[in-house]
């Protein structure tokens, strides 16, 4: 059968140049005639070449040179400088057409060498490239060529899918011959030809091309095979002699031996001994030497059986061991393209596998990386958010804080004039007061007294009397010094309290004081209204460093000095404790 596909696939191998292919040399045309011219004309194919040969050839035009080269070794049977030329076109030209053509013809000279796990691997490089081929020429050839090996490692299938998509969509000029040939065989030698579809007659009146006529041979050695195996003998010699003259004029020495070795098989089943041994060997004569085909297997047992049945017992001995030794060779060819065909299938598989892990692998690895980069995004989102907390958690503290620092200042300051409140002031005192007792300092407490200020509110009103107050707190403000205590008892009644101060500095700091007070207009408005202080001042010296203590004797001076008139400072004494009006409340409970 080998012999026969080489023969076969080969005659469909004239490609026309594509446009897009179009010569740009005159190299490149001579080449371009030479595809046209192979297989058809070969003088003038082997002249075409010579001639582009000689000449300075582009990679492209390299690449095809080879091409056609290595066409012709496989087409002569040089199969060794064959596959190295075609080798190197289907692994390196850049023209993906050309290096699928170079791998179909390499697949078909590969299976007729009988190197099937090159041809399965080479097969499967074809299958691959198969969606990217546009040039139906080339597409319908390569078809071809899948079709043939998938049936010779029994993928019949699938070798009758490839058949079917050449019968439907052959390229122009092509016809259904090729297509339906390739699914004939695919079907006769899967054990599928059941019935005889009138397609094939239809597919053999359309092998009108000059490289056809050995599909359509072809076509009627495989509907002999079905007349044999549907026990119709007769017609089977008759589609056969039929047309073998015909045949001979092909010189296709393989399908020769097939057509003779069917011949042989029919004749012997008429039970015509002489036709079926002429057949027979006329079948081995013409069978290539060492080819494992069916052709020349079958041949041997017509051969042993034809002499068995005429009685010649040595004759039909020595046959019998011949067909033995073929029909061994034949099974051991099958079994070897299916085993050869498994192998490249699991190797396929493995390799898909593996680069399947990879990319798996690859996809994990960048999942991590994702994952990574998402894990520190997230974690800058978290730091973000936790800052933005943080931020917002001590704008809450400062704000808290600073309220909390008003609502104390409010809390210490007196509402009027800003000034200590009571209750301030007597904390304040205490720790100064602690302080000059602890560092043995003296401190004065002087109290002040605004002089008839009820007349004031009640002639110019109550707001005249609190800016009055204001005015008179500012202006003693501006005399006191930082470390001294300022504060307002209550009404009209203010304190200070002057640490590391004897009573002289006291006095005249309350002087000073009450001179200010008088000198300065009670109110902005009216610059002639003035009112007056009256001061008591009262030292540690006298009554020690408690406040309460200081208290009341200031008040008693306070009280003495208003009975002096008012408007002037009195040094408290300690004989002036008992029974004060102007005892502060806190000083009295
Ligand atoms: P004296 O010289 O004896 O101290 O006479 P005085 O009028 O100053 O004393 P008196 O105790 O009779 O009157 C104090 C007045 O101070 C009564 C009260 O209405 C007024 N007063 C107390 N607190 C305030 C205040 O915050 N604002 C105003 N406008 N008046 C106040
Ligand atoms: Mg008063
Ligand atoms: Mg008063």
């Amino acid at each position: 059968m080998g012999a026969v596909a080489v023969a076969v696939a080969m005659a469909g191998f004239t490609l026309p140049v594509s446009a897009e292919d179009e010569p740009t040399s005159a190299a490149s045309a001579l080449l371009a005639e030479a595809d046209k011219a192979k297989g058809a004309d070969d003088g003038r194919f082997e002249r075409l070449l010579q001639d582009a040969g000689d000449m300075k050839l582009s990679p492209h035009d390299r690449a095809l040179y080879d091409f056609l080269r290595g066409w012709q070794a496989t087409w002569v049977g040089d199969y060794e400088s064959g596959k190295r030329l075609l080798e190197g076109v289907a692994d390196g030209s850049s023209d993906v057409v050309l290096r699928f053509r170079a791998t179909a013809t390499l697949i078909n000279l590969l299976g007729v060498g009988h190197r099937y796990e090159e041809a399965y691997l080479r097969l499967a490089r074809l299958q691959e490239m198969m969606p990217s081929i546009r040039d139906k020429r080339a597409r319908f050839m390569g078809l071809g060529e899948a079709s043939q090996l998938l049936s010779s490692a029994g993928q019949f299938d699938q070798a009758e899918s490839y058949a079917r998509e050449m019968i439907v969509d052959p390229p122009p000029g092509e016809t259904i011959c090729k297509g339906v040939q390739h699914l004939l065989r695919a079907r006769r030698e899967g054990g599928r030809l059941d019935t005889l579809d009138p397609l094939y007659d239809e597919a053999i009146a359309a092998c009108t091309r000059p490289g056809d006529a050995v599909f359509a041979q072809t076509m009627r050695a495989d509907i002999a095979a079905f007349y044999l195996a549907h026990d119709r003998p007769s017609e089977a010699v008759k589609i056969l002699t039929i047309h073998r003259d015909e045949l001979r004029g092909l010189n296709y020495p393989v399908l020769m031996a097939e057509f003779d070795a069917l011949l042989g098989q029919a004749y012997l089943r008429l039970g015509d001994m002489a036709n079926a041994r002429r057949s027979a060997l006329s079948a081995i004569a013409v069978a290539i030497r060492d080819e494992f085909t069916d052709s020349r297997r079958s041949a041997y047992e017509v051969l042993y059986k034809v002499e068995q049945r005429l009685g010649n017992l040595d004759a039909a001995l020595g046959y019998h061991e011949r067909f033995m030794a073929a029909d061994k060779a034949y099974l051991n060819d099958i079994s070897a393209r299916s085993l050869a065909f498994q192998m490249v299938d699991q190797q396929l598989q493995a390799r898909k596998n593996e680069v399947e892990a990879l990319n798996k692998q690859n996809e994990i690895l960048r999942l991590t990386g994702t994952l990574a980069r998402k894990e520190v995004e997230t974690g800058r989102l978290y730091i973000f958010v936790l800052l933005i907390c943080l931020a917002v958690i001590a704008w809450i503290v400062l704000w808290l804080r600073r309220s909390q620092l008003r609502f104390m200042k409010l809390a210490r300051r007196d509402g009027l004039t800003g000034i200590c409140n009571r209750e301030h002031f007597v904390d304040q005192s205490d720790r100064v007061l602690a302080y000059g007792a602890r560092s043995d300092r003296g401190a004065c407490l002087i109290l002040f007294d605004l002089d008839h200020f009820k007349s004031v509110n009640d002639t110019y009103g109550h707001a005249v009397g609190d800016e009055t107050l204001k005015r008179a707190v500012d202006v003693c403000r501006r005399a006191l010094h930082a470390c001294d205590v300022f504060g307002r008892l209550g009404g009209e009644e203010f304190a200070v309290l002057l640490p590391d101060c004897n009573p002289a500095q006291a006095r005249s700091r309350a002087e000073q004081l009450r001179l200010s007070i008088a000198a300065t207009s009670a109110t902005q408005s009216m610059p002639h209204l003035h009112v007056t202080a009256s001061f008591g001042v009262a030292s540690t010296m006298q009554c020690g460093f408690e406040l309460h203590r200081l208290l009341v004797v200031a008040d008693a001076a306070l009280y003495r000095a208003k009975r002096a008139g008012r408007n002037c400072v009195t040094l408290g004494d300690t004989a002036d404790i008992p029974d004060s009006p102007y005892l502060a409340s806190e000083a009295r409970g």
